[in-house]
């Protein structure tokens, strides 16, 4: 039999049910985007509750923020990391939002110990 991955989410996370999940078929393969707390991607066979939880972390920062200055930091940020790192992969995954993601993603309790803010943390390069 095989198990639902998503068995037990609402259990273990804070915030009720799943995501809505939006299917686009030109978002790039294997890539998700989190608009306003609705995933878009060109399928859903690889989102497991590990990506699941990385993007409501981002869904909490985004609250925090209002909305649109979350997208207007992430945005500037990686563009000031892109100057420092010259490699667009490595400005992303040293934006602070993503950081705090991928360091907390699968710890499905994260988002219940959250400090608010927490982003602000992992401004700093060495964290
Ligand atoms: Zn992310």
């Amino acid at each position: 039999m095989v198990q639902d991955r998503w068995e037990g989410l609402s259990a273990e996370m804070p915030m009720k049910g799943k995501p809505t999940i939006v299917r686009c078929p030109w978002m790039r393969k294997g890539y998700c985007m989190n608009l306003f707390g609705t995933l878009w991607a060109r399928d859903t066979s690889w989102i497991d509750r590990n990506v699941i939880n990385h993007e409501r972390i981002h869904t909490a920062q985004m609250r925090e923020l209002l909305f649109i200055p979350f997208y207007v930091i992430y945005v500037l940020e990686w563009l000031v990391r892109l100057v420092l790192y010259r490699d667009g992969h490595k400005a992303y995954l040293n934006i602070s939002f993503e950081r705090e993601a991928y360091r907390h993603g699968h710890d499905m309790k994260y988002l219940t110990l959250r400090r608010h803010y927490a982003f602000l943390h992992y401004m700093r390069s060495d964290r």
